[in-house]
């Protein structure tokens, strides 16, 4: 059975992320992580089912990559 989810998940915008990896140890579920993509590294999120909403990944990343938007349902 599918449950309904009403938590946010982080959106990772490729165009602001720098690759920095600072999001990376933020996520104390570890869903995070970095990942290349031809010459450049990018922050993407690998379970979004498991993610809490929590936001400290969205708060931590400096260069305002990462928005928190309602989870795909
Ligand atoms: S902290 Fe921001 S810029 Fe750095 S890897 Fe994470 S999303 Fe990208
Ligand atoms: S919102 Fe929280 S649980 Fe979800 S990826 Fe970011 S740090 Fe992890």
């Amino acid at each position: 059975m599918k449950t309904s989810r009403q938590v946010p998940n982080p959106v990772i915008d490729t165009a602001r992320c720098t690759g920095c990896g600072w999001c990376v140890p933020t996520c104390h579920l570890h869903l995070l992580s970095l990942e290349r993509q031809g010459w450049e590294k990018f922050s993407v999120l690998s379970n979004a089912d498991a993610c809490t909403g929590c936001t400290k990944c969205a708060v931590r990343c400096p260069f305002g990559a990462i928005t928190m938007q309602p989870s795909p349902d």
